[in-house]
């Protein structure tokens, strides 16, 4: 028997829990799957993915997300029935939490990562699993299936699925959903994915059917003029190199992105461009948003870009890949982070 009322989230990873969560699900069919605020392909993929094998057995699953995806991802199965908060369909998610009765938390470790969900979704008191990727977070479920040694949530889901007995059907549609949310987390196999396990999850899809040339082509071949000159704009003109601190960083105001008819999602992928240098170890983009100013780090090796974007950036991540973000213009963004990166970098080179 499951109890609402447990202290501890159950380690499904120990391999307990799982019968319990069986029984549950025999009889309680109404489910809510949320994922973070600026979902990318790992957040829709996972969600999504999952929510297309439940209904497949029978469940009633609904989608919900603070605010839309990114172009890049749009396409995706399923997309057009989420519920996306700040959008008319998002008028639906109180009477959809009201009437869940278990609720998936997938690829984020913290509830603060749900925005202004997060104050609508703490009023639920049913069964919550958590099934995520991220180090470090905090424990707000009866159940999780966390391993940070995955490059994407979409492979816990996988497991899911498998340990629940839900593998014999996923269809063509849920498997491109979740290999969408591997190709994009692991940057199409070139991070996060040095282990034999996610190639065997990706054949596994491959062979219900995942249509790998399509996210290849939605994902990477559907760039618009305007994307694929700011990017050039931010390499020729924008990029600056701290060479001391093996730092490169990219700073777009809105100014500069709207020059380029700038639409969501557009500068995904920048931050990884200056990476690919030789002598820098650590990039950061920052653009300028309607409220604040947003970053994306990512680092190479052992440099702890998340250890960075928490300490100076009020954000977090993994180890190679973070967030974070800054209250204040543009440029005492910049200011900031080139003070904050030598001290860190010198500090982390002395450890
Ligand atoms: P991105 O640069 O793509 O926005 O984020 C990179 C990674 O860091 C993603 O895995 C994302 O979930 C995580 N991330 C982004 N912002 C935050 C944040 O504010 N806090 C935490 N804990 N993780 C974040
Ligand atoms: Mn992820």
């Amino acid at each position: 028997m499951i109890s609402i009322n447990q202290e501890n989230s159950i380690d499904l990873t120990t391999g307990a829990g799982w019968e319990e969560l069986k029984s549950y699900f025999e009889t309680h069919r109404k489910i809510l799957i949320v994922s973070h605020k600026s979902p990318d392909g790992d957040a829709v993929g996972s969600a999504l993915g999952l929510a297309l094998v439940l209904k497949t057995y029978g469940h009633q699953v609904q989608v919900a997300v603070p605010d839309d995806s990114p172009g890049f991802i749009r396409w995706i199965p399923g997309h057009k029935e989420v519920l996306v908060l700040n959008r008319k369909s998002g008028k639906k998610i109180p009477q959809v939490i009201q009437e869940a009765e278990a609720i998936f938390y997938v690829d984020f470790n913290t509830t603060d990562r749900l925005g202004p969900l997060e104050a609508l979704i703490n009023e639920f008191d049913g069964l919550k699993i958590h099934i995520d990727h991220h180090p470090g977070g905090s424990e707000f479920s009866h159940f999780k299936l966390v391993n940070e040694a995955k490059g994407s949530a979409s492979e816990l889901v996988y497991d899911w699925i498998q340990q629940m007995g839900y593998g014999a059907n996923i269809s063509a549609d849920a498997a491109t959903c979740l290999l969408a949310g591997i190709m994009t987390d692991t940057v199409g196999f070139r991070v996060s994915s040095s282990y034999p396990e996610v190639f065997m999850t990706v054949a596994g899809l491959m062979a219900c059917g995942a249509d790998k040339d399509r996210i290849n082509d939605e994902v990477y071949n559907s760039y618009s003029v305007g994307r694929m000159k700011l990017l050039g704009y931010s390499l020729l003109e924008k990029m600056v190199i701290i060479p001391e601190c093996k730092t490169a960083f990219i700073a777009l105001s809105r100014e500069e992105m709207n020059r380029f008819d700038h639409r969501k999602g557009d500068t995904e992928g920048f931050v990884n461009y200056p990476l690919s240098m030789n002598e820098v170890h650590f990039s950061v983009l920052f653009t300028e948003q309607e409220d604040e100013i947003k970053l994306s780090l990512r680092s190479k090796g052992q440099f702890p870009a998340n250890q960075f974007a928490a300490r100076y950036f009020a954000g977090g991540g993994h180890l190679n890949a973070s967030g974070g973000r800054f209250l204040g213009t543009l440029e005492e963004a910049i200011r900031y982070f080139t003070e904050s990166i030598c001290q860190f970098y010198s500090a982390y080179h002395q450890d």
